[in-house]
């Protein structure tokens, strides 16, 4: 099930997704990010170009439609995709309830409290 919780990235509150429903949400992106370095490896080097491009905005729309599609929330950029996998952030922190930001913060980067004096799970 997802989970509504703080982004860093975003700086807003998503919904988190397990990686089983990140997968294919992660793929799209990946799709996207591997065309858009294609068309910079074949030759076009200026800067706004591949997001200009009708078949790159495609796919990136297809990524941002299949979170769409699962949570009902809309996302701004393709990229946006990346911070929503909830296996990138740790427990929420006990004293300001935002999540840390990975799995073995040793403190919480929103309160400065230190995760050391969290009760173990
Ligand atoms: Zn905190």
């Amino acid at each position: 099930m997802p989970e509504y919780r703080y982004s860093y990235r975003l700086k807003r509150k998503v919904w988190m997704l397990d990686d089983a429903d990140y997968a294919p949400i992660g793929a799209a992106v990946d799709n996207y990010v591997n065309a858009r370095k294609d068309v910079r490896r074949n030759g076009e080097t200026r800067l706004g170009v591949a997001a200009e491009r009708d078949d790159l905005a495609a796919l990136g729309q297809y990524a941002l439609g299949l979170y769409e599609d699962k949570t009902g929330l809309v996302l701004a950029h393709p990229f946006d995709l990346r911070a929503v996998r909830a296996a990138l952030y740790g427990p929420d922190c006990q004293f300001c309830s935002k999540p840390l930001r990975t799995p073995q913060a040793k403190l919480c980067a929103a309160c400065g409290e230190d995760r050391a004096t969290e009760t173990p799970r």
